[in-house]
């Protein structure tokens, strides 16, 4: 019988395992803290825990970890990780220096940001973007999400990264349970210790789960990959949008931002010709007026087979020049990682493509 990963479980859970060992409640506790602060995955250097306990623990469970299957490396810095899951599935984890110059995980400056997956695949189906292609291969559990950052620990050490984005593969609010209790384990004092400001979750714009992700107070930012400032523009772009409109999602979001007293950050991908005029400049400043917001203006980094282009960088910069007139906080970002793929899912999506290409020969 294959044993229990202990990656994943709620400091509750773990505790309330223990007891159903025959063990005091607070072993569970110890053992939390080995698993995320310490990082010790043998049982046997469990040096607090006593040797009987020792021995239960590895009789009844494992500990698990992501392997990594591919790795590369953009000229940029960016970094990029594919893993296969235990059921074979892919997914990506990239590692995104501080544009201020190179800071590669490598170089344990520490300020780079993890950008991490909640699901392998998606259901969302944006037209831009590739894991989109994939449809929804299954939700991650609260170990594979928090799993990406421990691999990243213990490949670079405490310092391999500052910044959480769940902004990879997937829609984190539509894996909602193992979203909020990967975030407890990321943000707990004895888990990964990562403030709950410096993880953002970002979402396609799931209106009632951004409500109760606010009930659930777990202090995180929020981002909305907006890409478009008008109900008509945004639904050609994102099918979601028929379902949840803008309106109501806007309500939300400026409903989450009062809540947690965070500001909300809008991600605006530049599609030439479609959402980079002074129209849009007009639509996105009256859109947000009013709201504690950063805007991030991302020139689209192009998916082989999708019909969408980049603009110029003479377009993106105007257009960042002129909503900056409106709008207080706007950066202009340029794609991370062109050369390796690094969009969300362009690398798992290929070698999804590939394999079922050869298990259809
Ligand atoms: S952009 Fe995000 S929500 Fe949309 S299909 Fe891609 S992974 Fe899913």
């Amino acid at each position: 019988m294959s044993k229990l990963n202990l990656i994943g479980l709620p400091k509750s859970e773990l505790e309330t395992r223990l007891q159903d060992l025959g063990e005091k409640r607070f072993h569970g506790r110890q053992l939390f803290k080995w698993l995320y602060s310490v990082r010790q995955y043998d049982f046997e250097l469990m040096t607090d825990l006593s040797k009987e306990l020792r021995d239960k623990l590895s009789d009844s469970f494992e500990i698990s970890g992501l392997k990594a299957e591919d790795h590369k490396i953009s000229v940029d810095g960016t970094e990029k990780f594919l893993f296969r899951l235990d059921d074979d599935k892919p997914i990506e984890t990239v590692v995104i220096p501080s544009e201020e110059e190179d800071r590669r995980p490598s170089a344990g400056s520490g300020r780079n940001t993890a950008c991490i997956s909640s699901q392998s695949g998606c259901a969302v189906g944006c037209f831009f973007c590739a894991t989109g292609t994939m449809g929804l291969l299954r939700d991650l559990t609260a170990g594979e999400i928090v799993g990406q950052l421990m691999f990243l620990r213990d490949k670079y050490g405490p310092s391999a990264f500052s910044n959480v984005v769940m902004m990879g593969m997937g829609e984190p609010l539509l894996n909602f349970e193992n979203v909020i209790n990967a975030i407890r384990i990321m943000t707990d004092e004895i888990g990964l210790n990562i403030s709950p400001k410096k993880i953002v979750l970002s979402t396609s714009g799931i209106t009632p789960k951004i409500k109760k992700l606010a009930e659930e107070k777990v202090g995180v930012r929020l981002a909305l990959s907006l890409h478009a400032a008008t109900q008509e523009k945004r639904q050609v772009i994102m099918p979601i949008a028929k379902t949840f409109k803008l309106d109501n999602l806007m309500k939300a979001v400026r409903q989450y931002a009062d809540s947690s007293k965070l500001p909300v950050t809008f991600e605006y991908i530049l599609f030439d010709g479609f959402n980079d005029t002074r129209q849009d400049i007009e639509d996105l400043s009256r859109l947000v007026r009013g709201l504690r917001c950063k805007i991030n203006v991302i020139a689209y980094n192009r998916v082989p087979g999708l019909d969408f282009k980049r603009p110029s960088d003479d377009k993106i910069n105007w257009f960042g020049r002129e909503l900056n007139q409106k709008v207080k906080a706007v950066t202009v970002r340029q794609s991370r990682g062109r050369d390796i793929e690094a969009a969300c899912g362009q690398l798992a999506a290929r070698k999804f493509e590939k394999d079922r290409v050869s298990a259809q020969i």
